[in-house]
């Protein structure tokens, strides 16, 4: 979940940090080496996963153009992409289907246009949940091959998604949608936020939207428990910073519109913490001592949300020798 309204209703930080700590006192010896069991462990001490969802009703669903065909749409959850013109309207991700209905009203706003297709960045609820609503209006939906596989599967401990919502164009080599007038290249990164994640790039109207392997809310959040890694998170920051050009407007996942700049920034704080936990993890350090010291205190202020996803994921790396 990326959800800032219920996040901005945690205990302050520190408060929070201080509980994470207190909590992996209580984890038994033998459960310490698992990390999926820190993560979740990290995951219920924020309340992240646990909280109930926002009341749909006072969400306010925006649309705002970005440059070219391009328009972000933002409301609960991940931020929309979507091309409009001659051909129609092609949308990235679809937020949760309570959302659809007032999504559509924001398209209807600036286009009457079918909505041919539907590209989903990734497999969080917070970006397809829409997806049964939108293909019922006629879009036919893509996304990378991993994508299809765990909506069928279920994803963290969830039933699967009804069939209704499964992609049914799936991919993991790059395709490209001729469309509006520009070609929009659409291709798998490593593995970053999930397994699952893709890129678009709008390439005439020079604007990419990255999902959530881009996000200017916080540190990365590397979701290991579906597939997340530390090093996919850096090669695929990386390729965003090479691909963009001073001009390019960067769609993140969860946060604003941004350049290269913002990119470059989430990729060296990510090697900053890497680089402060290498060596407790080389002096064979405990997952709970090294959260304990807070080795990123300084940093937490700015960069912090989803730190319960994103030490785990460091420490994982380095213990795993990565
Ligand atoms: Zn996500």
């Amino acid at each position: 979940m990326h959800n800032s309204t219920r996040r901005r209703r945690l205990r302050p930080f520190t408060t929070v940090v201080i509980a994470i700590a207190a909590a992996f006192i209580a984890v038994p010896a033998s459960a310490q080496q698992d990390m999926q069991a820190l993560y979740e462990n990290m995951q219920a001490v924020f309340g992240l996963e646990l909280g109930g969802r926002p009341d749909w009703d006072t969400v306010d669903v925006t649309i705002h153009h970005v440059a070219g065909s391009v328009y972000q749409i933002r409301g609960e959850g991940g931020n929309l992409g979507m091309s409009v013109g001659d051909d129609g309207i092609i949308l990235i991700d679809d937020q949760f289907a309570p959302l659809s209905e007032k999504i559509m009203a924001a398209i209807r706003s600036v286009s009457d246009a079918p909505i041919r297709f539907l590209i989903n960045t990734h497999v969080h609820d917070d970006h397809v949940g829409g997806n049964a609503n939108f293909a019922a209006m006629g879009a036919t939906i893509f996304a990378h091959d991993r994508v299809r596989v765990r909506m069928m599967q279920g994803i963290r401990g969830n039933p699967p998604s009804p069939p209704e919502a499964w992609p049914v164009v799936t991919f993991s080599d790059p395709i490209s949608l001729h469309f509006n007038g520009e070609e929009i290249r659409v291709f798998p990164v490593p593995p970053a936020h999930t397994d699952g994640d893709i890129y678009v790039h709008f390439t005439g109207s020079n604007v990419l939207h990255l999902g959530d392997a881009f996000r200017t809310t916080g540190y990365p959040n590397i979701d290991t428990g579906n597939g997340g890694t530390l090093q996919g998170t850096l090669d695929a920051l990386q390729i965003a910073i090479d691909l963009a050009g001073p001009e390019t407007l960067l769609i993140p996942g969860h946060g604003v519109v941004s350049r290269r700049d913002a990119a470059i920034e989430l990729r060296d704080i990510t090697i900053e913490v890497t680089d402060r936990l290498r060596p407790l993890v080389a002096q064979g350090m405990s997952f709970e001592d090294v959260v304990a010291g807070r080795p990123t205190a300084d940093l937490d202020p700015r960069w912090g949300r989803r730190l319960d996803r994103f030490l785990p994921a460091i420490y994982l790396a380095l213990t795993n020798g990565d």
